[in-house]
């Protein structure tokens, strides 16, 4: 396991007036590279070969390492490269999924602006609730087994496969059946029943809320808010019920897209304190807890409480709808979270306080 003090010594032989901002070309990069140019600082992306297009054509990287493979990004000649250029590595989902936890904690000694230590803690089911029951905050109740259920629940499973064999059942009956369908359909296989996660299905409204968690200014911000776009469900429901019923499709909720969207501003108030609470929890786990960007994946029901199924760690693809309204208020621009953490590191390159945001 990569130990902060590596980092600090790797950092410790960095220009800090010639940073770079460096992340994988995927995700949120796009944001991620702007906002580092923004700011002043060098905008690096790695991008595996045949995937340039976007970051070339839209002119937001300086400079572009291409990879056979994106997790070539910990090969010795990448690091090397990135260390060369005093780089700082944004971590994201696609970060996290095509590079592997295993390799960035143990292999990838590139500074990593955000904790690389909570990556664990939003990837791994059990992690995550327990951060999130640490808390105290409002989770769907979860099913053992398939025999207990008892009212609608969703029944996830784990893996690269997204949202695809996911589905909704009411009873044990239902279970089996639906997960018989989803087995003959390929969805699924028998081993995945094995490792199925059952959830409480909460009725209610989606908002994917973005934070923003400052050491440098010692404040959590929630800076936007988006809706996720699932295909196919969201063009399932655009068929009248009739004629669902009858085309006896399969759901699906593998992300597509966001959506952006805004709160009814009295309940602003619970979601600064829930996120307050996340990154107090973050604290215990892995100081200095959540450095930067955060959200939490909620549903808020018709009493108006928030339920959050899921979270993320580092910053969110649903920033991907740019305008954060709420950052707009705080800072009167425009500012995507790309450009509030280059923001942040300018003010910790003035302070002489970089190592405060690396692991
Ligand atoms: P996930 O893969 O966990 O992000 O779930 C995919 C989608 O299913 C989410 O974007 C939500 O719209 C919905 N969802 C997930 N968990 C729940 C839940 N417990 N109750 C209601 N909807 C959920």
């Amino acid at each position: 396991m990569i130990d902060r003090d590596e980092i600090l010594e790797v950092l410790s032989g960095y220009d800090t007036d010639d940073l770079s901002i460096a992340t994988l070309g995927s995700h949120t990069a796009l944001h991620i590279l702007k906002g580092a140019k923004e700011e002043g600082f060098r905008a690096v992306a790695v991008c595996e070969e045949g995937r340039t297009t976007p970051y070339e054509r839209l002119d937001v990287a300086d400079e572009i390492i291409v990879v056979e493979s994106f997790e070539d990004m910990v090969s010795d000649d990448v690091q090397e490269r990135l260390r060369e250029l005093n780089a700082l590595v944004v971590p994201h989902g696609s970060f996290v999924a095509y590079v592997g936890l295993d390799r960035i904690e143990n292999e990838f000694a590139v500074p990593i602006l955000g904790n690389r230590f909570l990556l664990r803690w939003e990837s791994e089911r059990s992690k995550e609730r327990e951060l999130l029951e640490r808390a105290g905050l409002k989770v769907p109740k979860v099913f053992d087994s398939p025999d207990d259920i008892d009212r609608p629940v969703m029944v996830k499973f784990p893996g690269a496969r997204g949202g695809r064999g996911y589905f909704i059942c009411s009873s044990p009956e239902e279970f089996e059946e639906k997960a018989r369908k989803m087995i003959e359909a390929g969805h699924i296989t028998e081993d995945d029943l094995e490792t199925a996660h059952i959830e409480e299905y909460v009725v209610g409204t989606n908002f994917c809320v973005q934070y923003f968690r400052s050491l440098m200014e010692d404040t959590v911000e929630v800076l936007g808010m988006d809706r996720r776009y699932e295909t196919n469900i969201d063009g399932l429901v655009r068929m009248p019920a009739r004629d669902q019923l009858e085309a006896g499709l399969e759901p699906s909720y593998v992300i597509s897209g966001n959506i952006p969207v805004v709160v009814r501003e009295s309940l602003l108030v619970q979601l600064f304190e829930m996120g307050d609470r996340l990154v107090e929890a973050s604290e215990e786990i892995h100081e200095p807890g959540f450095i930067g960007p955060f959200c939490l994946q909620t549903i808020c029901t018709e009493d108006l409480e928030f339920y959050v199924f899921e979270i993320s760690g580092r910053i969110d693809g649903g920033t991907n709808v740019m305008f954060l309204p709420y950052a707009y208020l705080k800072f009167g621009e425009v500012v995507t979270m790309g450009r509030r953490i280059a923001m942040e590191l300018r003010v910790a390159v003035d302070r002489g306080e970089v190592d405060k945001l690396v692991t």
